[in-house]
């Protein structure tokens, strides 16, 4: 299984248009951060978890030309923007795009792209089915996804574990239950968008929090701000088996 991160940025990426700090200024190309989004090739099959205002971008970027399944975590527009891009796809495959969400994500959908699911398209519209989940384990294609449901603020958002990796982004608050799903994952990539206190994101410290609870073999923060720092400086603070992700980053697991 190789997991590819499309976009490590938070809502507005990094650099931020017209910010002068020095993240944004930074000439290091890890500090330059597209929407979250990671990419998912496992047993010849290609998964992407949300697809942001980047979409396009990221799948040229990584020359992804293939696409089985579209997943989104939840519906804010930094997540769900994309979408559109997936007609390509559709060219490409000469099929409908099998999309899923939650009921409440999916309807979001529905009035975001509302001339793709009208009973008359219009010709070239992105032609996508909608699958319902809910928080119970699912499979797309052979693949098993264990939705572990954390909370934003206040919106539920889908993290998905498969086999032993996991993924979190966009979260403040983890139950104990949930995290029960997260133990004995091997790497874990979670969101961390700043140093400072956020109403609906994890602090840098609070999620190397949880990960000292958790104990994966490697860590990556994802959903960063330019307010966490250079990549570099930050990196350097780390403990040992936490990374900040970047873009582009590809890892394998086995
Ligand atoms: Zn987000
Ligand atoms: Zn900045
Ligand atoms: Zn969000």
């Amino acid at each position: 299984m190789i997991v590819t991160f499309l976009g490590t940025g938070t809502s507005q990426g990094i650099p931020v248009i017209g910010c002068r700090c020095n993240v944004c200024r930074s000439l290091d190309f890890r500090d330059k951060r597209l929407r979250t989004s990671i990419h998912v090739g496992i047993e010849n099959k290609s998964f992407i978890i949300d697809s942001g205002p980047d979409f396009r971008q990221q799948v040229l970027r990584e020359r992804i030309s293939s696409l089985d399944a579209l997943i989104f975590t939840h519906e804010h527009k930094d997540h769900t923007a994309g979408m559109d891009d997936v007609r390509s796809f559709n060219f490409l495959q000469n099929k409908n795009m099998p999309v899923y969400g939650t009921h409440k994500v999916l309807e979001q959908l529905k009035k975001e792209f509302e001339y793709a699911f009208t009973e008359v398209k219009y010709p070239g519209v992105p032609l996508i089915d909608l699958i319902e989940i809910t928080n119970t384990p699912f499979q797309i294609d052979g693949i098993r996804f264990l939705p572990i449901e954390v909370m934003h603020h206040k919106i539920p958002v889908f993290g998905y574990r498969i086999n032993n990796f996991s993924y979190i982004t966009d979260a403040n608050f983890i139950s104990a239950r949930e995290m029960e799903k997260l133990k004995g994952s091997e790497i874990i990539v979670l969101d961390a968008l700043q140093k400072t206190e956020h109403i609906s994101h994890f602090t840098l410290d609070q999620a190397l929090e949880i990960l000292e609870k958790l104990k994966p073999k490697q860590a990556y923060l994802i959903h960063l701000s330019h307010r966490m720092g250079l990549h570099q400086e930050v990196e350097n603070e780390l403990p040992a088996g936490v990374s900040l992700a970047y873009d582009g980053l590809k890892i394998e697991i086995k």
